[in-house]
């Protein structure tokens, strides 16, 4: 019988994207090969910058750099010096109008992102998948537009939100566009104008958003080097209901550069910028720059569809599967951590694989790896939903036994002082108590103070409980945000009135 080793068999994965790349990175540190197939003909040069969330991305991040693993400040410092804009990408979540407000957000480069996350991937570029099908004996055939095929028993589909893979599987799933206006611009200019007239009213920032009444102007730099600064201004606006010659949810991916007169009118009625954006609003500039109109579009699928397909072996990951509107700068956030959840999930099975196939011969060595590979998975993987809310229910009832011990504690020290209480009144008015009501009261005390001897933490235990206490906090806010964004709320007040506005 020939020898089969199914965990040498690379995952096939379609699109370079950041989900089929952070999937990859993953599957790279537990062992498991992938091939991605991308229809670019190059690593694309997308030049522009998207808000990151370290904190979210733990277990891509241990992934990227497991030797680091251990000092938490170290991964994300280095992560952050290697795609943020200018080394850094210093943000002020307060400066924020239209992203979340978390706390150690920075701007990333999404080239640079890009970049960084295909380091030591097999990608073939210039390979554009046509249709996948399904075969007989399990697994799938992808069809290539050069007429090439691939077999792969497990291919991941994270070929964007014009996914084709999804159009042809689950044609009924299409993206909608939300009601609401963007045009963005971009421009170059020299770090030396950059250093002498913005440089300062950012304060270091890379990103600004203004509200304008109903407008929102978003001010980004995108990349900088010592010679040149990419910034991009943005304008967006819920759509009007009727007659609105800003909104086109319909145009043509070429009539993406088109740029009605309208939209000049209404920058210019929005009256004198505030300084350092006045130099970049104006209109006479603006009609210069390179001018997008970006369309906000969103999907989920249904996670039964998802499901359906996953046990067939394809897995939609990404904006194929899940799209946010980009300018709320979570897509790429939930697109790198969703991902690193299926690569942990594909890695188990194909453990589990190799288990079932390798049974009956080298037990000693499947099962070594088998160990290994769970021990690793344990500690890097992403939570399960059903595991992140065991995790939280643990912790609030350990929270709440924790507040039941102190109003206990509190309730014996009331009883304390009254029982000093009286004493002090028996010695001032100079009655010296009968010896066996002196016995019971001593009692008393004595049981008082053991009772709380046993109870009350030690300086250790306290600190380490109120510790514990603020990190339940820290994280419970963290899931808390992700369960009022998945409910599309997470938005601070004023963000919420803007999304209220534009849904
Ligand atoms: C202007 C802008 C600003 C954004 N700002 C933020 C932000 O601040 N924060 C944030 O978190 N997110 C932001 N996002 C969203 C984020 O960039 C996306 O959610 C994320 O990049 C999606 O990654 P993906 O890999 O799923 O899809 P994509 O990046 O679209 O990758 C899909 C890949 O599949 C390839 N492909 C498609 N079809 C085929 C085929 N037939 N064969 C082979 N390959 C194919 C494509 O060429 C592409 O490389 C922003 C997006 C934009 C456009």
């Amino acid at each position: 019988m020939p020898y089969f080793n199914p965990v040498k068999r690379p995952v096939t994965i379609v699109g370079a994207g950041v989900a089929g790349l952070s999937l990859a990175r993953v599957l790279l540190s537990r062992g498991v090969p992938s091939v991605i197939y991308e229809k670019a003909s190059s690593a694309p040069r997308h030049n522009y910058a998207i808000t990151l969330y370290p904190l979210r991305l733990q277990s891509l991040l241990k992934a990227l750099l497991p030797k680091a693993s251990d000092d938490k400040t170290s991964v994300e410092a280095k992560f952050r010096s290697s795609v943020g804009v200018g080394s850094e990408g210093t943000m002020n979540p307060s400066n924020v109008v239209l992203q979340a407000r978390r706390k150690g957000a920075f701007r990333a480069n999404r080239g640079s992102l890009e970049r960084y996350l295909a380091t030591g991937l097999d990608i073939r570029w210039n390979s554009a998948v046509e249709r996948v099908e399904k075969v007989a004996n399990g697994g799938w055939v992808l069809h290539f537009e050069d007429g090439k095929t691939v077999e792969s028993k497990y291919v991941v589909a994270a070929d964007g939100i014009h996914s084709p893979i999804r159009q042809l599987l689950l044609p009924d799933e299409k993206p909608t566009v939300m009601p609401c206006v963007v045009y963005s611009g971009k421009r170059q200019i020299s770090r030396e104008v950059f250093d002498a007239s913005l440089a300062q009213n950012l304060a270091g920032n890379t990103l600004m958003e203004y509200s304008f009444g109903q407008t929102v102007l978003q001010f980004s730099v995108d990349e900088m080097n010592q010679d040149q600064v990419s910034v991009r201004w943005t304008f967006v606006r819920d759509a009007k209901k009727t007659d609105d010659p800003l909104f086109k949810p319909d145009r043509s991916f070429e009539a993406a550069t088109e740029t009605p007169p309208e939209l000049f009118s209404e920058i210019e009625a929005l009256g004198i910028m505030p300084k350092p954006w006045n130099s970049i609003v104006n209109v006479e500039s603006m009609k210069e720059d390179k001018t997008y109109n970006w369309l906000m579009r969103s999907i989920a699928l249904d996670p039964v569809d998802v499901q359906n397909l996953r046990q067939q072996g394809l897995f939609i990951v990404g904006d194929a599967a899940n799209a946010r509107p980009i300018l709320w700068g979570a897509g790429a956030n939930r697109v790198m951590t969703k991902s690193s959840y299926w690569a942990d999930v594909i890695a188990e099975e194909r453990v589990q694989q190799l288990q079932r196939s390798r049974k009956s011969e080298n037990t000693g060595l499947v099962a070594g790896f088998i160990e290994v590979t769970r021990k690793y998975n344990d500690t890097h993987r992403v939570l399960s939903p059903e595991e992140s809310t065991e995790k939280r229910a643990k912790r609030t009832a350990k929270r709440r036994e924790w507040r039941k011990l102190q109003k206990e504690k509190r309730k014996g020290s009331q009883k304390k002082a009254d029982v000093k209480g009286l004493e002090k009144i028996r010695k001032s008015s100079g009655q010296g108590k009968p010896a066996e009501n002196k016995e019971v009261e001593d009692s008393k005390v004595t049981d008082l103070q053991d009772l709380e001897e046993g109870q009350k933490p030690s300086d250790q235990e306290k600190v380490e409980e109120t510790k514990e206490v603020k990190d339940s906090i820290v994280v419970d806010r963290e899931s808390l945000d992700e369960d009022k964004k998945l409910n599309g709320q997470e938005k601070p007040a004023e963000n919420k009135k803007w999304r209220e506005r534009i849904q």
